[in-house]
């Protein structure tokens, strides 16, 4: 009832807003570009003040604005421009990301304390800019080394935004002056600089300036910065460059592409689409096109998130624990989608948006929306932060959540498109200006029906396009208690072609139900649980006295009956909007010794990816399938002496993936150690030899043979056990044979309730002394 006095308040307020502007559909007028686009989109960017989400969504949009955006210390995203140098080298980059998503949410909340913020910022940031037009934060001397291409970048794109909506033209002449200053150093002319050398990652990252620089070349109509435009495109084929589009075109591996980073790659492309919908290089859109599926098929976790370590791997390489799923490749990778989804009119992008933002996105911002994850891994802790020092994300992610209204909900040549379903209302205006309004009443994605009622002044013939989620088994539409054929046309779309009428009824039902996937390439063995579409996962405050910790925790089987997966109001704790929910399953204790009985069914509470980790607590999306009767060491917290450059793991129960601590130094003494959420008895240690190289791998044991060692409280003394027996007689350059793989034990003489495990022996250098590491594939205990 709540939620319908609200839509009603909100409708008010929408007539009180229009009848001062006298717009039909949205409230602001934006300033026009001079340069009409080449390609015209499928479908129409929606302003965010057509659109008002009261949803689940629309709690997030909501909190984004009044928790994160509003708040933000002003001064703060400045201080680097007005004392220069920045406290760090890409301390220039947060203002014009909050300049840019801080205007598309004054634009959809009207909220006068976030636009006089607005207007002080850009002000203030304008008055920083040099003579010459430079707008960095670094000093004269170190101009264009590192980040602050990049920096202009983001001011150009926040700055045009803001003047675009604001319709304050005083941050043009600044634009433009950054646009010259940038076509006046960098070409492949004799005198100028090269644009690839004037950052990192093979020039990706100060070539993604090509996105605002097509902006301002519509904006002002001004030929040099289209040319500017054409200079990157040849640069990034320059033998030094990055080879984007060539790659994509041939290859089609965004992992081939540069240095493989993944934001800066996904920010070029971005800019490329700008520059393919101004100019309609049709070869620019199929190389993003094949960027698009590489990334789909190959390269993307289950919640939505790409790239480990911040770069795009190998096909299927995707460990849950490594740096995982950056947010501003989260959010590069929604502009991606949003772009093709206007430029194509397509819905599988659409399907892509509403997975990546339901699960990675919303998992990635604390759901009070004060603050942001940097790497949202598949397992381990969220790592809300709210300061910008050293984070990248902690700006992007706002502009994530600020992009969300303006592709829920568009139009197209046919008529009105609903690509994600959330309460609220949306005011459109279809092609000929006859102004629409779809007013929707949802709990979704916590309850399956959606009821759509069509606003119009009178009688209207147009199409009213439906995105039915890929996910969904049985869904069913009803226009005013009529069955609707769901036939999807060539777009993807459901599309629903009919006079319609004022309060005309649209009942759609997505069938909620819950689907396993059954882990493949890492996750072999392991399963994960999705609802509707969620993304599921374990939460160690949900899991009772029984389990201690997401490690501990296993399915007995991939059978979903026996699962028994069931939604449940969430309790307090997880309580984050009206419609929360949680999600009762069975499970079993992972270890059957240390439960000391068979398997026994325990039902735990699984919480979607987007709330799981809120309180700070572990979470786990892929489960193991299965007890182990042996190793007690399996799923525990490894550690080792050096990080090494390797990105397996020695408790994964997976020989095949192996660590090493090569840091190409020397080192007298290399440790791998496994410790235990709780004290074990531990009869016999295990250690699988990870790989052997020529310049080392395995342990000298001409310095004695590796020993075991374990610790019975918690960071407490190492104390030796032995060794282990039969480890050949290797020395620094001889590995005796070892390849990988082999197993070699230590009984320990008293079973001992410990809580922690190591090797320790001295690392081999091989053919190369100015270096030394060891390897393991595996460290087990029983
Ligand atoms: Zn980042």
């Amino acid at each position: 009832m709540k939620q319908n006095t609200e839509m009603k308040l909100m409708a008010g307020l929408w007539l009180a807003v229009n009848a001062v502007t006298g717009s039909l559909s949205a409230a602001i007028t934006p300033v026009p570009d001079k340069v009409a686009c080449a390609v015209a989109d499928h479908q129409a960017f929606t302003q965010p003040d057509q659109l008002h989400l009261t949803g689940w969504l629309g709690s997030r949009v909501e909190a984004n604005e009044a928790n994160r955006l509003v708040k933000i210390d002003v001064d703060r995203l400045l201080e680097g421009y007005r004392k220069r140098p920045g406290r760090q080298s890409w301390d220039g980059e947060h203002a014009g990301k909050w300049l840019h998503a801080a205007t598309l949410a004054w634009v959809n909340t009207g909220d006068p304390a976030l636009r006089q913020k607005l207007d002080y910022a850009a002000a203030e940031l304008i008055k920083c800019q040099q003579e010459d037009g430079y707008l960095g934060t670094y000093l004269e001397k170190d101009r264009w080394t590192e980040w602050d291409v990049w920096a202009h970048k983001y001011n150009l794109i926040g700055l045009i935004t803001y003047m675009r909506y604001t319709g304050n033209r005083a941050a043009l002449p600044a634009c433009r002056r950054m646009g010259d200053l940038l076509c006046n150093t960098f070409g492949d002319e004799p005198g100028k600089r090269d644009i690839i050398k004037a950052g990192w990652h093979v020039g990706m990252a100060p070539t993604s300036v090509l996105e605002p620089m097509v902006l301002l070349y519509r904006l002002t109509g001004e030929k040099r910065y289209l040319e500017f435009c054409q200079y990157i495109l040849r640069a990034w084929e320059h033998p030094n460059g990055p080879k984007i589009i060539s790659t994509l075109l041939s290859v089609k591996r965004v992992d081939k592409v540069g240095n493989g980073k993944a934001y800066e790659m996904l920010s070029c492309l971005n800019g490329a689409l700008e520059y393919y919908r101004t100019v309609g290089d049709p070869q620019i859109l199929q190389a993003c096109l094949n960027a698009w599926k590489d990334i789909v098929d190959h390269r993307l976790y289950i919640t939505g998130a790409a790239s480990y370590g911040e770069l795009f791997h190998d096909d299927f390489d995707l460990p849950n624990v490594a740096n995982v799923g950056e947010t501003c490749v989260t959010v590069t990778w929604i502009q991606f989608n949003a772009q093709l989804l206007r430029l194509t009119g397509e819905a599988r992008f659409a399907e892509q948006l509403e997975h990546v933002v339901l699960n990675q996105l919303l998992g990635a911002q604390k759901c009070d929306g004060s603050a942001w994850g940097y790497y949202v891994q598949m397992e381990g802790k969220k790592p809300y932060s709210s300061t910008l020092d050293g984070h990248c994300c902690l700006s992007s992610g706002p502009r994530g959540v600020a992009l969300i209204p303006t592709f829920a909900v568009s139009t197209d040549a046919a008529g009105v498109v609903v690509n994600l379903y959330d309460a609220g209302t949306a005011k459109l205006s279809l092609k000929d200006q006859t102004p629409v309004t779809l007013v929707t009443e949802t709990r979704y994605p916590a309850e399956e029906q959606i009821r759509i009622t069509v606003g119009l002044a009178g009688e209207k013939n147009f199409t009213l396009k439906l995105r039915m989620p890929a996910w969904c088994p049985a869904a069913s539409v009803q226009i005013k208690g009529q069955p609707v054929a769901l036939t999807p046309g060539p777009d993807g779309y459901v599309a629903v072609q009919r006079s319609w009428k004022d309060g005309d009824p649209v009942e759609l039902r997505f069938k909620l139900e819950p689907q396993i996937v059954v882990g493949d390439h890492k996750n072999s063995g392991k399963l994960a649980v999705l609802y509707g579409p969620l993304v599921l996962a374990a939460d160690a405050d949900l899991l009772g006295d029984q389990l201690q910790g997401t490690r501990a925790v296993a399915f007995a089987t991939a059978d979903l009956a026996a699962l028994a997966v069931t939604p449940e109001p969430a309790p307090d704790k997880f309580r984050t909007w009206a419609g929360a929910q949680v999600f009762r399953v069975n499970a079993i204790p992972r270890q059957a010794s240390k439960s000391g009985q068979a398997v026994t069914s325990l039902p735990i509470r699984l919480v979607p990816f987007a709330d799981v980790g809120t309180s700070g607590s572990n979470y786990k999306v892929w489960i193991p399938i299965g007890q182990t009767e042996g190793n007690l060491l399996l799923e525990e917290k490894e550690s080792r002496s050096r990080r090494g450059n390797a990105s397996g793991s020695i408790t994964d129960g997976d020989p095949d993936t192996f660590v090493v601590t090569f840091d190409g130094k020397p080192a007298a003494e290399d440790w791998f150690a496994v410790t235990l959420a709780a004290p074990a008895d531990v009869k016999r240690v295990v250690f699988v030899h990870g790989k052997t190289f020529h310049d080392g791998g395995w342990f000298d044991a001409s310095a004695g043979q590796p020993q075991v060692q374990v610790q019975t409280a918690e960071k407490g003394k190492w104390e030796t056990m032995g060794v282990l027996k039969n480890y050949p007689a290797t020395t620094a350059t001889s590995a005796a044979g070892l390849t990988g793989g082999e197993r070699f034990t230590c009984e320990l003489p008293n079973a001992a309730k410990v809580l922690g495990v190591r090797v320790v022996g001295k690392p081999a250098s091989g053919d190369d002394p100015r270096q030394a590491f060891a390897s393991c594939a595996e460290l087990m205990a029983e």
